[in-house]
C-alpha cells in the first residue's frame, strides 16, 4: 500500500485480508469477492428538536449473508461514515468466522453526538432510526441482529428491541432482534462484561505461551508487566476490572478522550471506577497524576499497551514512537496497515482484533440463543446438579464417618448458573482459538499473528465458498 495516500479504514481492512489471502494462496477472485460488501443502506431521519428540524444519517452494512442473522453493533458517533461502517462491517464477517460463531458480518452507524442530545430525544432519535432500519430489512431476529458500540449500550438496545416488537407483536422471537440488552429485558448474565473479559482472556492464553512471550521479553505472570490502557467505556472499563481484580495487573496509565491518568506504581482500578463513575471525569482522582495529552498515552513506555477505545489510532504518525512489547486490540482497528507492517519489522507483537475483542459477539451468540429458546442457561439442570452433588457427599461422609467441611460443600453443590456458563463458554473459544492461530502462526512460517488469524476466517470463507458451488477456487 502507498505511503503517500492515508488508507481509509475499509483499505486497511482489506490489505490485512488480502495479506493473509497470499499467505493462503487464495485466487484473486475469490478474494475481491469475499471483501466486498453485500449491500449498505443509507438511512436519513428528520426529527424537531427544540423547535428546530434536525437531520442525521446514518448507515447499516452487510458485509457478509453466508450465515444468518448478519450481526454487528451500531455506533453513535459525530465522526462515523460509510467506509467506517463497512470496514467494521468486514471485521464482524471475519471475527464471527475466526471463533466460529455462526453469523455474518454486519455493522450500523448514526452520525449523531450523543452527549449533545437529552435521554428522550436519544430515545425518539433511536425509535426513528430503528424503525427505517426493520422496514427496509436491515434489522430482524433472522436476518441482521446489532448490538452496543461506540457510543451504545443496553439503554438504545432496548429502545431498539422496543421499535421491532411494537412493529411485529406476533413475532415470538421478537427478543433476538438485538443483544447486548439489560438482563430484566433477556439480556444475558456476563454480557456487559464480556468484551472486556475476552481480552483479558487472550491475554492470559498468550502468556502461556513461552515461545511468544520469550520472543518478545514479556514476563510470564501477568501482574509482572506493566500496562497501558486508552480508553476507559465499556471494553476498557471491564478489561481494567477484570486485570486489576482476577489478575492483580499493574496498570500504569489509562487514556481517554480529554487526558491520561498515570501511575508508576500502578493504579487502584476499583477506586477509580467508583471515582470516574460519579464524576465521568478522570480529573481529581486522587490515585494518580492526570496529564491532559491524551495522544501520548500510546507513546507511553510499558510492556502491554492496550487501545480499547478508537480505529487508526497508532498509524504511520506515530508508529515510530511505540514503546511496547506486546500490542492488544481490544478496539476494533486501531492499528493500521502500515503501522502493522512496521511493528512486524520491529518484533513487536500484536493481537488482532478479530481474535482479541471477539468475546462480545460470542456472548451476544448467547443471548441471541437463549432468546430464540426461550429459556436461561442453567435453568433446567441447575437444582438436579445440586441434588446429586448433595447425595454425593452424603455418600462420602456416610462411608468414611467423616464430615465434609461446609465451606468445601457449599463450593461442590453449588449449581451452575447462567454466569458461569457464559464465562466457561466464552474461556473455551478465546482459549481453542488461540491453539488454530498458533497452527497458522507456525506452519505458515514468517507471518504475524494477525495474518495466521485472518487465515482461520479466510479458510473457513473459502470452504463455503467451495461448498455452494460459487466457483472453482483451490
Ligand atoms: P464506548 O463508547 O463505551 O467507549 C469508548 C471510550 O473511548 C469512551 O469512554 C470515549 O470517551 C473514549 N475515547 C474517545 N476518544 C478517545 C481518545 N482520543 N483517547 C482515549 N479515549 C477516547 O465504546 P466501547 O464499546 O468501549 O468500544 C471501544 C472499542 O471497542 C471500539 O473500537 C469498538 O468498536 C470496540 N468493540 C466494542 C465491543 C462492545 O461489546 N462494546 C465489542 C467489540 C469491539
Amino acid at each position: 500500500m502507498s505511503q503517500l495516500k492515508i488508507p481509509t479504514f475499509k483499505e486497511n481492512v482489506d490489505a490485512f485480508v488480502l495479506k493473509a489471502s497470499k499467505a493462503l494462496k487464495l485466487s484473486e477472485d475469490l478474494i475481491n469477492h469475499i471483501r466486498s460488501t453485500h449491500s449498505v443502506i443509507q438511512v436519513n431521519v428528520g426529527i424537531k428538536i427544540k423547535n428546530k428540524i434536525e437531520n442525521f444519517t446514518g448507515w447499516r452494512a452487510v458485509h457478509s449473508e453466508h450465515r444468518l442473522p448478519s450481526k454487528g453493533g451500531i455506533r453513535y458517533s459525530a465522526h462515523v461514515n460509510q467506509d467506517e461502517t463497512e470496514a467494521l462491517a468486514a471485521l464482524m464477517t471475519y471475527k464471527c468466522a475466526v471463533v466460529d460463531i455462526p453469523f455474518g458480518g454486519s455493522k450500523g452507524s448514526l452520525k449523531i453526538d450523543p452527549k449533545k442530545y437529552t435521554e428522550q430525544e436519544l430515545k425518539s432519535i433511536t425509535h426513528l432510526f430503528a424503525e427505517r432500519l426493520i422496514k427496509k430489512g436491515f434489522l430482524s431476529p433472522a436476518t441482521n441482529v446489532p448490538a452496543p458500540d461506540v457510543g451504545t449500550g443496553e439503554r438504545e438496545m432496548v429502545w431498539i428491541m422496543d421499535t421491532y416488537k411494537n412493529l411485529f407483536p406476533t413475532d415470538i422471537n421478537y427478543l433476538a432482534c438485538v443483544t447486548g440488552k439489560p438482563v430484566a429485558y433477556g439480556g444475558i448474565r456476563g454480557r456487559a462484561e464480556s468484551t472486556g473479559r475476552g481480552v483479558e482472556e487472550s491475554i492470559r492464553e498468550y502468556l502461556r505461551h513461552e515461545h511468544l512471550y520469550k520472543a518478545v521479553k514479556l514476563k510470564p505472570h501477568l501482574s509482572d508487566n506493566t500496562i497501558v490502557i486508552q480508553g476507559f467505556g465499556k471494553v476498557g472499563k471491564s478489561l481494567a476490572y477484570e486485570l486489576f481484580t482476577r489478575d492483580k495487573a499493574k496498570i500504569i496509565a489509562i487514556g481517554e478522550f480529554d487526558g491520561y491518568l498515570y501511575n508508576e506504581k500502578g493504579i487502584d482500578i476499583l477506586s477509580l471506577i467508583k471515582h470516574y463513575d460519579k464524576n465521568k471525569s478522570f480529573k481529581n482522582f486522587k490515585g494518580a497524576k492526570f496529564i491532559n495529552r491524551p495522544d501520548e498515552v500510546l507513546t507511553l513506555t510499558c510492556d502491554i499497551l492496550i487501545p480499547a477505545a478508537l480505529e487508526s489510532v497508532i498509524n504511520m504518525r506515530n508508529v515510530e514512537k511505540i514503546k511496547t512489547k506486546l500490542i492488544v486490540e481490544a478496539a476494533n482497528g486501531p492499528v493500521t496497515y502500515n503501522a502493522d507492517e512496521y511493528l512486524y519489522k520491529k518484533k513487536i507483537h500484536v493481537l488482532p482484533d478479530i481474535y482479541v475483542n471477539s468475546g462480545g459477539v460470542v456472548v451476544s451468540y448467547f443471548e441471541w440463543v437463549k432468546n430464540i429458546t426461550h429459556v436461561r442457561f442453567g435453568r433446567i439442570q441447575r437444582r438436579y446438579e445440586e441434588n446429586k452433588m448433595q447425595e454425593l457427599i452424603d455418600i462420602i461422609e456416610e462411608t468414611t464417618g467423616r464430615t465434609v467441611p461446609e465451606k468445601h460443600k457449599t463450593n461442590i453443590i453449588h449449581g451452575v448458573q447462567e454466569v458461569d456458563l457464559v464465562n466457561s463458554g466464552l474461556e473455551d473459544v478465546m482459549r481453542e482459538t488461540f491453539k488454530e492461530i498458533l497452527n497458522n502462526y507456525k506452519n505458515l512460517k514468517n507471518v504475524s499473528l494477525r495474518t495466521a488469524t485472518y487465515a482461520i476466517a479466510l479458510d473457513k470463507l473459502r470452504k463455503y465458498h467451495q461448498d455452494m458451488g460459487v466457483s472453482n477456487y483451490h
